[in-house]
């Protein structure tokens, strides 16, 4: 387990009841919360000037910090918005915590709650989610609490809700579309790894490759997206992100590939390459790696370094010798189950 030095810092110390300096420290942990082990890094001090048996301490604040983490690592681990990406959606609309709950119809100091210490239930999460995703939502709702602001606030909030709107419905009716293509695979299935498809986790790993791996085009970016999904599946028998492949020319093809590059998190620039266009995918914004779980995230690692300067071709090419391109055939949907005898990762 990782344990590191995180700072020196000078603290009036409750151990020894002298000012020095005392080493500011990070490590993993386990806590038990609901009845659920999460794994979580904690902030903690060390005093060098006391024995070895209570040389540790956590100031109040720090503490807070610490459980605050505890509660994002169960959200994240039960699929729950965790306080930060709460505290991201009313920073999005420029709503302060009181603000956000009035508009939404709740208590004024429901938000405030859900940013330090209380979990939200589903149907508040996937209020917050719907809102995140659909500005205009976000404007119907405002409008219909207008009476709870003041003439000048709701004026203010409107602006910017609407100026988000303008964005963001046409994100919206991106999303939709790549829905809409899911419709048919919407029980769980050999076809989509057990798993319906997750837009928002697969904007996430297209946003990842776009920052980890080199070469990147759309093709690479398929066969990346099928790498990730037949090992996730592998290890934990469900795919990660509930993508459909299907069997052709150049390897597995997820259902959508063209609608999927759409997603906010990259973005697909014209390049020419002797004398054709190649389409290369940038990111948009940088890695965020805690918004992935664990597990995920390893899988992630090891897909992208295993690939991290293969070409196209290279990837296409090791792709075709694998069970699941060799024992179907064209147009064929290719089932998950055949990633079990992937030929190398796992
Ligand atoms: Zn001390």
């Amino acid at each position: 387990m990782k344990d590191k030095l995180f700072e020196n810092i000078e603290i009036n110390c409750p151990v020894c009841g002298v000012t020095h300096m005392v080493e500011k420290r990070l490590r993993e942990t386990q806590a038990l919360f609901k009845g659920e082990v999460v794994n979580y890094e904690e902030v903690y001090f060390l005093c060098d000037k006391a024995d070895d048996e209570e040389n540790e301490f956590v100031p109040a604040k720090v503490m807070d910090s610490n459980l605050l983490k505890v509660r994002d690592a169960y959200r994240k681990a039960k699929g729950l918005l965790t306080s930060y990406e709460i505290s991201e959606i009313r920073s999005y609309y420029g709503l302060t915590q009181s603000e956000f709950a009035l508009m939404l119809g709740w208590g004024e100091v429901t938000v405030t709650r859900y940013e330090s210490k209380t979990i939200q239930d589903e149907t508040y999460d996937s209020l917050m989610r719907m809102v995140r995703e659909n500005s205009m939502l976000a404007l119907e709702y405002l409008d219909k609490h207008s009476e709870r602001f003041s003439e000048k606030r709701y004026s203010e909030i409107r602006h910017c809700v609407k100026k988000r709107l303008d964005v963001s419905s046409r994100m919206y009716l991106k999303m939709q579309e790549i829905k809409s293509l899911y419709t048919q695979f919407e029980e769980a299935s050999d076809y989509n790894g057990f798993k319906t498809l997750d837009v928002e986790k697969l904007t996430r790993v297209m946003g990842y490759f776009a920052n980890e791996v080199n070469h990147l085009y759309k093709v690479k970016m398929m066969k990346l997206l099928w790498y990730t999904d037949a090992v996730y599946y592998r290890r934990h028998g469900k795919s990660m992100t509930g993508l459909v492949y299907e069997h052709m020319t150049f390897g597995a093809l997820p259902i959508g590939f063209n609608e999927i590059l759409n997603v906010p998190t990259i973005q697909v620039v014209e390049e020419m390459m002797y004398e054709d266009i190649g389409y290369k995918i940038i990111p948009t914004s940088k890695t965020d790696e805690s918004v992935f779980l664990k597990d995920e995230l390893s899988v992630l690692q090891l897909v992208a370094d295993k690939f991290k300067d293969y070409r196209s071709k290279q990837i296409v090419d090791y792709m075709h010798e694998e069970k699941a391109y060799v024992e179907t055939s064209d147009h064929e949907l290719i089932p998950y189950s055949l990633a079990k005898d992937l030929k190398e990762l796992s």
